[in-house]
């Protein structure tokens, strides 16, 4: 695995209450130059692109460009960028909102949310952390099942989707591990793993479930990680095995550690 070289973010909202604010979201054919062709234009007409999201897809005719720019200080309105837009070659189709309530633009015009192709939504790991301490308190022990048999369903229905792309065993495991990533879970490193007998020792850096907790606790705060572990070696191994959480963050620990059968 490569190193991590820096953050994500999915773009929601942004807010400048000096500024003027506009999103464009612009249907684009999937060519070569194509993005050229737009931010050249925009770059003519002085507009800083900000944040946003781009969305190409291997083989597919069309992608599309959303992103916020400040149009403070141009002398060119959202309408008449919009016009220009639709006029190159490359543009499909194009829109734009403005800002509201002192120059704060939350991106209203896209939905669903797709992540890896499925309709998601996201949390944030402090209001995950504020549910998952919530159960713990309301019903202990019961808390943590209920954790736990989230994660294992959620681990069983991941892997068969996974497996259903074309992957299986062991290329599946490190497939699955390796979208943690780039979900916001954690970053999963194999230690070692034996795929005969379905053994071995799994680390997590940064586990979205024991960070808040950082040195704050007795015990491993890991419930729906380890039961999503569960699930899906369940499904890629056909073994049930038993994952246990022996070191973690929450302890004071570096990383979480899961031993595996
Ligand atoms: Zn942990």
């Amino acid at each position: 695995m490569n190193a991590i070289t820096g953050e994500k973010e999915i773009f929601v909202k942004s807010h400048s209450p000096n500024g003027l604010l506009v999103e464009f979201s612009i249907c684009l054919k999937n060519i070569p130059g194509a993005l050229a062709e737009v931010s050249s234009l925009l770059a003519k007409m002085g507009v800083n692109i900000l944040s946003g999201f781009m969305n190409f897809k291997p083989g597919e005719e069309k992608g599309r460009w959303a992103f916020v720019a400040d149009l403070k200080d141009l002398d060119v309105s959202a309408e008449d960028i919009l016009k220009r837009l639709k006029e190159l070659s490359s543009v499909s189709d194009a829109d734009f909102i403005q800002a509201k309530y002192n120059s704060l633009i939350i991106d209203e015009m896209h939905f669903p949310l797709l992540v890896m192709g499925s309709n998601s939504l996201l949390f944030k790991v402090d209001s995950w952390a504020d549910m998952a301490s919530h159960l713990l308190q309301c019903f202990g022990t019961g808390g943590a099942v209920i954790l736990y048999e989230m994660g294992l369903k959620a681990g069983e229905a991941h892997a068969k989707d996974v497996i259903k792309e074309g992957f299986s065993g062991k290329v599946a495991f490190d497939v699955i591990l390796s979208e943690r990533i780039a979900l916001g879970w954690g970053i999963p490193k194999v230690i070692n793993f034996d795929e005969k007998n379905v053994e071995g020792l799994i680390s997590v850096q940064g586990l979205f479930e024991c960070i808040p907790f950082k040195g704050k606790c007795k015990d491993g705060k890991s419930h729906f990680f380890r039961g999503y572990l569960v699930g899906v070696l369940k499904q890629l191994f056909g073994k049930k095995v038993k994952v246990e959480e022996v070191e973690c963050v929450a302890k004071g620990e570096q990383n979480c550690l899961f031993k595996l059968g």
